[in-house]
Parts: C-alpha cells; structure tokens; sequence
C-alpha cells in the first residue's frame, strides 16, 4: 500500500498566520494601526463558543485589536442590526464577523446585509458574493474556508489547475458555491454535486480534485475516488468515541480516510486540514479589509 500525500492543513496554517503576524506588525510601525475584528455571538450553542473564543484568541495573538460582543439568545434583531450598525462606523474595527447560526427569530440574511461589504471578513455579503462570482475575487473578500481549502489544494498541486475535472460535493453559500466559483476561476471544469444528484459515486470518480462539503460522517467512499485524485475533506463530523472512555467523541470528515489511502494522490485529514486554515483565512481578510480601508495599496498574496 503506498502512503498518499497528507495535506497537512496545521502546519500549512501555521506559515501563513507566520506571515500574517509579520505583516500586522510592519502595519502598526507604519501607520500606528492594527487591525481590528469585532465577533459577535448571539446565544450560547457550545461550538459556537469554542469558534469565537478561537477567533478572538488568534486575532489577539496576532497583535490584532479584537472586541469580542457575546449577547443572550434572547437578544432581539433590531438591538444586533444596532450594534452592527455601530460597528460599522467604528473606524478602530475593519472586520465584522457575526457567528452563525444566529437564534431562528433573527433574520440572519438581513443581519449579514446590513455589515458593510469591506468589513464581511466572512465574505458572505451578496456584494462580496457577487464579486466573487463575476470574477473580480481581487476586490472582494472571499470565505475562509473554501479559500483556505483552494490554498490547500495548490499546495498539493501547484498553481496551474487548469484543465482539471474538480467535483464539489455540497451547495452551500458557505463553503460549496463559493468553493465552485473559486475552481472555475482556476479553470478547472466544475461539477457541484447535492443531495439530489443521482449516481453520485460515477460522478466522483471523474474527479482528479473532490471537495467535500456535506457534514456526513464518512460518506463518501473510497471506491468512488478515482487513483491519484486529490481529496480536500472539509467535512466536521463528531462520533461517539466509547473506545476512548465514556462519553468521549471523536472527528471524521465526509470522506472515509482509510479507505482512501491506497489510491489517493493527496488527502487533508480530519481534523487538521481544513479546520486550521479557516481561521487563518479570517485573519488574512481582517488584514486585507485593514489595508484597503486604511487607504494602503494590496498587498501582494501570502500564498
Ligand atoms: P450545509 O449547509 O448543511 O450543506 C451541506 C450540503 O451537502 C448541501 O448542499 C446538501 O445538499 C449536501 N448534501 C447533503 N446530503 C447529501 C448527500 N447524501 N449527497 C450529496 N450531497 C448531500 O453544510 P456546510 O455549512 O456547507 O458544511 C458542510 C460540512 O463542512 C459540515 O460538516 C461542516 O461542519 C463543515 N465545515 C467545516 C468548516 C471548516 O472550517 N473545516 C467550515 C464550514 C463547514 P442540498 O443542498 O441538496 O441539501
């Protein structure tokens, strides 16, 4: 059995906030700025916590200015579009983040409208989303994770992915519809697979690149990758992990690894593949929306 290729996304990850870091510092000694990311939480859903809490951490390791505002489930719409509001003139915060999901009484679409397009540092604005798309990534903000799952995959493959067949399992606004829009700027031909694609294993083994974003535990089979394919596993999956001691979890992607491993060209695994980049993606566009607001030139790209 040969080994695939491990895309290790932790220690890809840890180069780029190395980076980031390094440029955060050269802002503040020329500008005296640094910059800043506001998250906000609504509710107390446990995962939610442990992502914000992670978020405000990284942007505070990174000598950020970072304001963390956790309100109760209870909070109404209008108090958040509110708050929003302020931050959106608050010219100390250049990055916006709003955790979702937000609690089912708050209009989450029209929470996200309402944060200006250059402070959506999760790039989910129609604007962001539209720039995006219509081939102008340069001036828009892009998701985190599809951007760090692109970073990824050329990482594994070099730059030139042109021509290649890539398969995106899963239609998300988060991560499988920008994910297409990123591939298809690559050039790749992109086939964005959902739950109401018929013969799906056919349709992945097409595939030299398949994304999956599905958030079933293992449901994509190792007989439906074809040899040498490149495998980004952005699912998040937890199991009941009894082997460990009672009540222990553990993670599996979308994609069930082992089987994969004798064919495969190159896998992220689960966890540290995707899961690190994503929050050194949302560093690098608070950075981002920082310069261009601040008036600086783009800098040029860390990956
Ligand atoms: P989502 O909004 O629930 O979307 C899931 C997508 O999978 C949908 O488009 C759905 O199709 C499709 N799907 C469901 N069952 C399917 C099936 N049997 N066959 C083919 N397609 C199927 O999820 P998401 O937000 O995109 O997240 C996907 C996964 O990525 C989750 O595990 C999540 O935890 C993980 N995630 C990880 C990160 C990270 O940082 N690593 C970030 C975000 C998300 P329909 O549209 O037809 O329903």
């Amino acid at each position: 059995m040969t080994q695939p290729t491990l895309i290790d996304g932790k220690a890809i990850a840890a180069t780029v906030r190395d980076e980031i870091g390094r440029r955060a510092s050269e802002l503040l000694a020329s500008t005296g700025k640094r910059p800043g990311l506001a998250v906000v939480l609504v509710g107390e859903d446990p995962a939610s916590e442990v992502y914000v809490r992670s978020k405000d951490r990284t942007a505070n390791e990174l000598g950020f200015h970072s304001v963390k505002h956790t309100l109760p489930a209870s909070t109404g719409e209008s108090h958040l579009l509110e708050l929003i509001g302020t931050l959106n003139d608050d010219p100390d915060i250049h990055g916006i983040l709003v955790q979702l999901p937000l609690p089912s009484h708050i209009d989450e679409s029209k929470v996200l409208r309402l944060i200006k397009p250059e402070k959506d540092v999760d790039g989910f604005h129609p604007v962001n989303v539209g720039l995006l798309t219509s081939g102008e990534k340069d001036h828009a903000l892009i998701p985190c994770t599809p951007h760090g799952s692109l970073i990824l995959l050329k990482r594994a493959l070099g730059s030139d992915l042109s021509g290649l067949n890539a398969v995106v399992v899963g239609r998300s606004n988060i991560v499988g519809k920008p994910m297409a829009s990123l591939l298809l700027q690559e050039s790749c031909t992109v086939t964005v697979a959902h739950s109401r694609t018929k013969d799906l294993p056919d349709v992945i083994r097409a595939a030299d690149i398949v994304v999956a974003a599905v958030g079933r535990p293992e449901m994509i089979r190792g007989d439906w990758i074809k040899r040498g394919a490149t495998v980004i596993d952005v699912g998040i999956n937890r199991l009941p992990a009894p082997e460990k001691g009672e009540g222990k979890t553990r993670l599996v992607g979308d994609v069930a690894f082992r089987e994969c491993q004798s064919h495969v060209g190159a896998i992220t695994p689960v966890p540290g593949g995707v899961g690190p980049m994503t929050i050194v993606m949302l560093m690098a566009n608070t950075l981002t929306a920082a310069r261009r607001q601040l008036g600086l030139p783009e800098d040029k790209p860390i990956f």
